[in-house]
C-alpha cells in the first residue's frame, strides 16, 4: 500500500525524541490540518480536528500508527467510521475515525486489511447527525493486552490521543464548544477552563480569537468590538494573560 506522510508531521521515530527543545511524535498525526477544534474531557473523549479550510470537506486523513482496519461502516451519528486496530506492544489501541466520506473509492481499505502508520484510510467530512461542520472525530481506546489479528476492535479505555503526541499539546486553538483546553505555557498538560463570548449566535472560546488568522478573522466576522468584547472577557485572569496581550496586539 502507497504510504503517504503529512510531510509537518514526517517526525516518525521508533522513540519520542526531544531535539533543540522540539518535542516530536512517534506517530503520525492523522491530518494535515493541525487546528483542533475540541480538546479531550470526560463528556468529549476524543478530539476534533478542523479541515485546513474551515467548512470544505476532503482532506485526506491517515493512519495514526501501524494496524489493521477492523471495519468501515455507516452510523446513523458518526457517519462513515474507520476504525483500526493498532498493535503496541503489550497492549493494543482501538482507534476510530469518525464523520468520514463514504469510503467507495477508497479500494485499499478493505476490512481486516493492514494499513501503515500514515497510509490514508479516508478524507475528512461531515457525515452523521453528531456532525455539525467538517471535522475529524479522533479516538483512542486502549486495551491491555496483545493485538492479534482477528481480534475485534473492543471499546478499551478512552485516552486523550494527545498522549500519542507531545508537540501538539499547545496547538493552535479553535472552538465550537470547547470547554476545556491545554495551557500553552504549562510543561504539563494543565487543563484551563475556556471563556466564550457569543457573537453572531455563535459561541467562539477567546483563544481561538486570539489565534485566528487573518481569513478566519473575516470569516467569522471578528471585527474590533468583538475582539474588545473577548479582552474584556478575559481582564484579570491569570491563566489568560498571553492571549490578553495577543488580542490587544491584534487591535493596536
Ligand atoms: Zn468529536
Amino acid at each position: 500500500m502507497k504510504k503517504i506522510k503529512n510531510i509537518a508531521v514526517v517526525l516518525s521515530t521508533a522513540i519520542s525524541i526531544t531535539l533543540l527543545g522540539v518535542s516530536t511524535s512517534a506517530y503520525t498525526w492523522p491530518t494535515e490540518s493541525t487546528r483542533i477544534t475540541q480538546y479531550y474531557s470526560d463528556r468529549h473523549q476524543a478530539i476534533d480536528i478542523g479541515p485546513i479550510t474551515p467548512g470544505v470537506a476532503g482532506d485526506d486523513v491517515y493512519s495514526f500508527a501501524d494496524g489493521n482496519v477492523y471495519k468501515y461502516s455507516y452510523d446513523q451519528s458518526a457517519g462513515y467510521v474507520c476504525r483500526v486496530n493498532n498493535p503496541m506492544g503489550s497492549y493494543y489501541v482501538g482507534a476510530k475515525y469518525n464523520h468520514l466520506t463514504n469510503p467507495d473509492t477508497l479500494t485499499d481499505i478493505i476490512d481486516d486489511g493492514p494499513v501503515d502508520e500514515g497510509d490514508k484510510i479516508g478524507e475528512m467530512n461531515t457525515t452523521g447527525n453528531d456532525s455539525t461542520g467538517v471535522h475529524l472525530h479522533f479516538e483512542i481506546r486502549e486495551n491491555d493486552t496483545p493485538y492479534t489479528i482477528g481480534t475485534d476492535w473492543y471499546a478499551g479505555t478512552a485516552v486523550d490521543p494527545l498522549n500519542y503526541f507531545p508537540d501538539m499539546t499547545s496547538a493552535s486553538r479553535s472552538s465550537g464548544g470547547i470547554y476545556y483546553d491545554y495551557d500553552p505555557n504549562a510543561t504539563e498538560n494543565n487543563l484551563v477552563e475556556a471563556v466564550t463570548i457569543t457573537h453572531g449566535g455563535r459561541e467562539f472560546d477567546v483563544r481561538w480569537i486570539a489565534n485566528m488568522s487573518d481569513a478566519e478573522l473575516e470569516h467569522y466576522n471578528i471585527t474590533n468590538d468583538v475582539i474588545e468584547e473577548a479582552i474584556a472577557a478575559i481582564s484579570g485572569n491569570e491563566d489568560y494573560a498571553g492571549y490578553y496581550d495577543k488580542l490587544c496586539d491584534m487591535i493596536a
